[in-house]
């Protein structure tokens, strides 16, 4: 569970979902009505999306700070790649009849801050920096691995299969990520590392 550290509570724990006006066609209500599971789940979803927001904003200095052409490409494909997950997101939120809202992810954030902490602290133009970078972003990806696990499993518990399929396709994607970024390591990145060691 997360802590709520703060007063500003502005959750929507005792207003109903505001009748917005526009696309209700079919008018079946949600089988899901504000169980704890789906105030939980809720809670999840505001996480990620900050978290995945903030990879908007932090993937492209880790694009910046690599070394090589090929884990520049790796940075910036998955950029677009988040931004589908921002949109992913906001469709959950739109189907469960919530308005798209982020709460701030403190592991998220830490994860990104010791990827710039990585950056200050390697020099630029070393492949030592890009195993840096590169551990750096699979500890992010694993971090989303488990969340979209989770918030996959919590939908399909909850009866919302339709929820639970766009959840497990950016599940995949940021397991796609994790393994080409780990062959990225495995084919040059970490061999090059250690001749820069032996040159020192
Ligand atoms: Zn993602
Ligand atoms: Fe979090
Ligand atoms: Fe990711």
């Amino acid at each position: 569970m997360e802590k709520k550290a703060t007063s500003t509570k502005k959750e929507n724990t005792s207003t109903k979902p505001k009748q917005q006006g526009g696309s209700e066609k079919t008018t079946k209500k949600s089988p899901v009505s504000d169980s704890l599971l789906e105030e939980f789940f809720h809670d999840g979803l505001k996480d990620i999306y900050w978290a995945e927001q903030h990879l908007v904003k932090t993937l492209p200095k880790m694009k910046k700070a690599a070394s090589t052409q090929e884990l520049q490409d790796a940075f910036e494909e998955h950029l677009q790649v988040t931004k589908t997950h921002v949109e992913r997101l906001e469709q959950v939120f739109d189907l469960l009849g919530h308005k798209a809202q982020a709460k701030k992810c403190e592991a998220m954030e830490g994860l990104t801050k010791e990827g710039e902490s990585i950056i200050e602290e390697t020099e630029e133009g070393t492949a030592t920096r890009d195993v840096g970078l590169i551990m750096a972003a699979q500890k992010v990806e694993h971090y989303e691995i488990a969340t979209y696990g989770g918030l996959t499993t919590l939908a399909k518990t909850m009866g919302r299969d339709d929820i639970a399929a766009i959840l497990h396709s950016t599940l995949e994607e940021e397991k796609a990520a994790d393994i080409s970024l780990t062959e990225i390591a495995e084919n040059d990145v970490n061999y090059q590392a250690s001749e820069e060691m032996e040159a020192h």
